[in-house]
């Protein structure tokens, strides 16, 4: 029985995750698996129904839950609320109570869609790659931090690097463990000539790597590896970093497989996850049915793979959202206008996979 929780929450979160939740329902109703999924209020809906964006109870259906689905959060109606009561509290809260330290965003250009990327053609194809963002440490989370007073009158501010071999360790292990699920390659990105606290880094990755034989390592610097991924990201398999290199690296790779609405992401501890597109609630098209639901569907393939191990149906979603890309179902964010295309809203898109997996 999987025991799943449903946050929707704000704008087209409630549409794409409305539209995973049926491809989620329909695939596993097919092949005779158990599930509960609970659902919670979290974000602007929260806020409105019980005056914060996330509350205890929703906490612990989530802590409770194997996985969680989640939509996104925030929109123009919550902008001026005091920072702790916004939506994107929720976000937060649920990670730092989780402790969801593996951040996976994985970056893949359909050959259809190829024209979505500003980079040429013939550097993108074939672009499949992973990045392992370490989420809850490192230089965002580090003490001592702030701005302080000098006696000279000026200011100086501080932020602080700081990784213990233990986190680490936990997070190498998890990019070890899905580039065996993967083409079983580790590039671990670090700035070992320079900092100390990533040469520890690169230490402690090469002494997880002594586990896992099969997979090969390597190591880059991280100046390089944003120049490698623009250059011939279609060499990248899974790449394994710091919660800032991580960020930086992530959103790159993003714009090497173009359009926002087509990537998913899970935040993991273990086989413990949450799984959501890494767009926004984009009040600009929110209830108009025209959000792209690939992303959220996406996610739902991740959690899959990565809370349930169940690898065969999450390869039967993404092999249907690659034929629904192929058979030229387009929503507005990726229709070029090219031949044999057709635009479709977002409920359509949906049906369009669950077509495809009824094949
Ligand atoms: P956004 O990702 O919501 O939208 C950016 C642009 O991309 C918009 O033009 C939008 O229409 C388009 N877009 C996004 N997802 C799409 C999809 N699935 N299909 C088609 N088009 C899509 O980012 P934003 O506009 O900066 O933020 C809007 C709100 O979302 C803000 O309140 C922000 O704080 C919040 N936000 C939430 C999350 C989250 O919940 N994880 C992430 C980012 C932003």
């Amino acid at each position: 029985m999987l025991k799943l929780a449903l946050f929707a929450g704000d704008g087209i979160g409630t549409e794409v995750a409305g539209e995973a939740v049926k491809v989620l329902k329909f695939l596993l109703d097919s092949h005779s698996i158990g599930y509960e999924i609970e659902e919670g209020l979290v974000g602007g809906a929260s806020y409105d129904e019980y005056g914060k964006p996330i509350t205890e109870e929703t906490l612990k259906i989530a802590k409770d839950a194997d996985a969680v689905i989640f939509g996104a959060v925030g929109g123009p109606k919550w902008e001026s609320l005091p920072i702790e009561l916004r939506p994107e509290k929720a976000l937060l809260s649920l990670r730092y109570d989780l402790d969801l330290y593996a951040n996976l965003r994985p970056a893949k250009i359909y050959d259809e869609l190829i024209d979505a990327s500003p980079l040429k053609k013939d550097v993108v194809r074939g672009t499949d790659m992973m990045i392992v963002r370490e989420l809850t440490g490192g230089i965002y989370f580090g003490q001592p931090r702030g701005v302080f007073d000098l006696e000279d009158g000026q200011k100086k501010g501080i932020n602080t690097l700081v990784y213990t071999t233990k986190e680490i360790e936990r997070i190498a292990k998890i990019a070890f463990e899905i580039a065996r699920k993967r083409r079983k390659k580790v590039l671990s990105v670090d700035k070992a000539n320079v900092l100390e606290c990533t040469e520890l880094w690169r230490n402690v990755v090469a002494g997880v790597a002594g586990e896992y034989k099969d997979v090969e390592l390597t190591n880059m610097y991280v100046d390089n590896c944003s120049m490698q991924l623009i250059r011939q990201p279609k060499n990248f398999d899974v790449i394994v970093t710091t919660n800032m290199f991580g960020d930086i690296l992530s959103d790159e790779s993003s714009m090497v497989a173009g359009s926002i609405g087509m990537l998913p992401s899970a935040s993991l501890n273990g086989k413990k996850g949450m799984y959501e597109p890494i767009h926004g609630s984009a009040p600009d098209i929110a209830g108009q049915n025209k959000a792209n639901p690939l992303a959220a569907i996406l996610s739902a393939a991740m959690m899959l793979r990565y809370s349930f191990d169940m690898d065969t149906l999450a390869e039967k979603i993404e092999k249907a959202v690659e034929k629904v890309i192929k058979n030229g179902y387009r929503t507005a964010d990726i229709y070029s206008n090219a031949p044999g295309t057709k635009l479709v809203g977002t409920e359509d898109m949906g049906r369009a996979v669950i077509d495809e997996l009824k094949k």
